[in-house]
């Protein structure tokens, strides 16, 4: 597959984004449509971004490769679950690996050019930050991805 070719000719449907960390010594691209995005207020999400919410990206694990710098990524797994990619450089977070879900979180601040927009905010119930943007709001997270699926005032 040729990325480069698909840039070229403009095609929303396999359009190739790059990424990378804070200092640059780490880039990747991510190609064809994210599975989901919104917004995570868990407790993990926050602590590991130190901030109120993280907007993340969720793409099926092939649609994401390091281009540069992958000697210098960083692991952290403080659970099966997650696998966190993060610069050993600068220290700047890169994505989320979680293998039972089958899917890469790319945090969206770390894809810039990528036209970002939340679908939905899931695990609304840690949340520390409101946001009243008429999206749907879930407690945890949906049904097929092992949550309740149940939803809650904004
Ligand atoms: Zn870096
Ligand atoms: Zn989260």
């Amino acid at each position: 597959m040729d990325h480069a070719e698909h840039h070229a000719t403009s095609s929303n449907r396999y359009k190739v984004y790059l990424g990378a960390c804070f200092c640059g010594a780490i880039q990747f691209t991510v190609s064809g449509e994210p599975a989901v995005m919104g917004y995570c207020h868990c407790e993990s999400c926050r602590r590991w971004s130190a901030g109120p919410v993280n907007a993340f990206t969720l793409w099926k694990p092939d649609a994401v490769k390091v281009t540069h710098g992958a000697d210098s990524i960083g692991t952290f797994s403080k659970t099966p679950k997650s696998y966190r990619k993060w610069c050993k450089v600068c220290g700047g977070h890169l994505f989320t690996e979680h293998p039972g879900w089958g899917l890469t979180d790319v945090y969206a601040a770390t894809i810039p050019d990528f036209p970002y927009q939340a679908g939905v905010h899931v695990n609304y119930q840690e949340t520390r930050l409101r946001m009243a943007d008429g999206l749907p709001k879930l407690k945890d997270v949906p049904e097929e991805m092992g949550g309740s699926g149940l939803g809650m005032a904004e």
